[in-house]
């Protein structure tokens, strides 16, 4: 039944970078009706709804550093959200023990706990997961595995107590009036909002036609489930084998690995964030399961092609669209820095005066006067890089 309402800020997307939004901006109790619109909440179809939720705070950027640290502190507060099970990242060559050394150094001067252990170290506190003829491993003991879904759902139902409506429905179009936003047109109806955000993950350029290039790029992953296992007494910290692009998981009855080690392909996203599987990914996860102890045993049970965002510089884009008063955007976020972005981009919203060089870092507006087809290359570039950790990451 189509409806005509208004309320004072539309978020268009409930996966975990909308629903930390909405979260964040009901705690203002400031009487502001704030509308969260998605397709479906029972099932999100997001990235978020696929996610495997390695979180890992350190990074090459501080300003993404900062903004996991402060995430992790909200998904600790969600019940069941966020599980700290550590981080190990294992080398295998000399160049990635350098590259350890300097991330370890770098992080401790960032103020995360952070050891440099030996392999064999390494394989004691993973052992499904980690040979023991490694060289060395850093290891980060306050990282650990976020449920994303669980997560959403609490900073959704923690929206709605706060006063936050839910609606689900599909946005067609984010409506303007003499150069600011007046309301997004739905499947039920039109809302009339001064304020928008557009947190629509990897469906966020079908809605973006705001004069200047959004490039949220969306790509093909794969990743893995093995076979159910008999509970272990012990839960492994998650894993990365930046030079290989590879990262494995213990999700506790089974593992799960995934790999950035193969063509980047952009992707088209339909209804989820469930792609075709590409024939090439079955050489992909063949390599990485090459690095797991061969006492594990592990083979794909389920694989899947889960569609996620690039950008050109592997940073999110969180922030107000010029040209266009009221409206936002939050996108090309990470589980990783969800919660801190969405802090981030409330605070905005209140009218609170933020951090500069977060504010510069995260600007939509940064790529403007850019050519798209060349920010869609480099979005693609950056993703052999994701867990690389030399470059970008
Ligand atoms: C396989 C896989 C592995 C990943 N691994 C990690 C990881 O280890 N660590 C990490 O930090 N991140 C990881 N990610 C990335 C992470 O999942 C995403 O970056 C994050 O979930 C994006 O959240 P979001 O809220 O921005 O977008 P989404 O979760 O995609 O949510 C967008 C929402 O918008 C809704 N929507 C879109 N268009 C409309 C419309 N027109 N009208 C109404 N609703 C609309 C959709 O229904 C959807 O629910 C991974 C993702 C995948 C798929």
């Amino acid at each position: 039944m189509a409806t005509s309402q208004a309320s004072d800020i539309v978020i268009i997307g409930g996966g975990i970078a909308g629903s930390a939004l909405a979260y964040f901006v009901s705690e203002a109790r400031d009487g502001k009706k704030v509308t969260v619109i998605d397709r479906a909440f029972s099932r999100l179809n997001g990235s978020t709804g696929y996610a495997p939720g390695f979180v890992g705070q350190f990074n090459k950027s501080g300003v993404l550093t900062r903004l996991a640290v402060d995430s992790v502190k909200e998904y600790l507060k969600v019940p069941g959200g966020f599980d700290v099970v550590g981080g190990l990242e294992v080398a295998t060559s000399s160049a990635g023990v350098e590259n350890l050394k300097w991330r370890h150094t770098t992080a401790r001067e960032r103020g995360l706990e952070a050891e440099i252990i030996s392999g064999r170290d390494a394989a004691k506190l993973a052992p499904d997961l980690v040979k023991e003829d490694n060289i060395s491993a850093l290891h980060f003991p306050g990282d650990g595995t976020a449920n994303p879904t669980t997560i959403a759902a609490f900073f959704q139902s923690e929206a709605r107590a706060g006063g936050v409506e839910l609606l689900e429905a599909d946005v067609t179009e984010i409506c303007r009036e003499d150069g600011r936003v007046s309301g997004v047109r739905t499947s039920v109806g039109f809302i009339q909002a001064q304020t928008v955000v557009l947190a629509t993950g990897i469906w966020a350029k079908s809605l973006a036609d705001f004069d200047i290039p959004i490039p949220v790029i969306p790509v093909a992953h794969p990743y893995m489930y093995g076979n159910y296992h008999e509970a272990k007494p012990y839960k492994s910290p998650f894993v990365r084998y930046p030079e290989h692009h590879v990262y494995v998981r213990d999700h506790g009855s089974f593992f799960g690995l995934g790999s950035y080690d193969h063509k980047p392909l952009a992707e088209q996203p339909k209804g989820s964030a469930i792609g075709d599987w590409f024939e090439e990914f079955d050489g992909t996860l063949d390599r990485a399961l090459r690095l797991i102890p061969e006492k594990t045993k592990l083979v794909p049970r389920e694989k899947f092609n889960g569609i996620f965002s690039m950008t050109p510089d592997n940073m999110p884009l969180v922030g107000e669209i010029p040209n266009v008063k009221g409206l936002y955007v939050a996108a090309g976020v990470w589980v990783t820095h969800a919660a801190g972005s969405a802090r981030f981009l409330a605070s905005m919203l209140k009218g609170e005066t933020v951090d500069v060089t977060v504010r510069k870092a995260l600007d939509p507006a940064r790529f403007q006067g850019r050519e798209m087809g060349s920010l869609v290359r480099e979005s693609l570039n950056c993703y052999n890089s994701i867990y690389s950790t030399y470059e970008n990451s």
